[in-house]
């Protein structure tokens, strides 16, 4: 089962993708999750992508591309995957369905005023990257590793406008892409966590 999570900012993917990967027993790749741990271990690749983060921008498309060619190699992907964050412009998605096939593209549905306040509140580790948000836990330590919590700078309120629209030119075309490839399914993210969940494993159960 290879899976492909689409939606803005802020509409929940990791959150959804952490459950999801652990009950489905699949690989979780989240892009911004290793642009940020490439940027903490301050690599190369980590120092070219921070200024394009922060400023609420997307890294270069032959960057990413290389990042999950190299990702979906290991091991762990045999079994299935979910993508988190990747395909986000339309070279992105063609150079996936040239590496791989896509089962299903999830598509998480939440207004724009809704992301503004969901984004304001997230908190996230300086150990392990994990991800909280304030409303759930108001904690300033992780309860995973206990290290630090964070908010991250692309998450401060000039950074999030950038993001939306960049996302809303770039990204949404993805929706009609995968639509027209007969692989898209639309979830209604702006309710309850556990219920968004319910529904995107009942999708998936329909796919086993
Ligand atoms: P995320 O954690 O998915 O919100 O990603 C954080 C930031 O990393 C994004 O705002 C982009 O600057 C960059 N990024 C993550 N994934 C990609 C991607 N697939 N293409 C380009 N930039 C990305």
């Amino acid at each position: 089962m290879n899976l492909v999570f689409l939606g803005p900012p802020g509409a929940g993917k990791g959150t959804q993708a952490e459950t999801i990967c652990k009950r489905f027993g699949l690989a979780h790749i989240s892009t911004g999750d290793m642009l940020r741990k490439e940027m903490r271990d301050g690599t190369e690749l980590g120092q070219k992508a921070k200024s394009v983060i922060e400023a609420g921008g997307l890294v270069s498309d032959d960057i990413i591309i290389g990042m999950v060619k190299n990702r979906l190699k290991q091991p762990d992907c045999t079994a299935g995957f979910l993508l988190d964050g990747f395909p986000r412009t339309i070279a992105q998605a063609d150079a996936l369905g040239g590496i791989t096939t896509i089962d299903l593209a999830i598509n998480i549905d939440v207004p724009e005023q809704v992301l503004v306040e969901r984004i304001s509140g997230r908190r996230m580790c300086t150990g392990c990257g994990a991800g909280f948000h304030v409303a759930m836990y108001d904690k300033s330590t992780c309860d995973k590793c206990g290290a630090a919590l964070y908010i991250r700078d692309d998450d401060k309120p000039d950074t999030v406008s950038s993001r939306i629209q960049v996302y809303n030119e770039k990204t949404q075309p993805l929706i009609q892409y995968y639509e027209g490839k007969g692989l898209l399914r639309n979830v209604d993210g702006n309710r309850k966590p556990a219920d968004v969940q319910a529904e995107i494993a009942a999708l998936l159960e329909q796919l086993q």
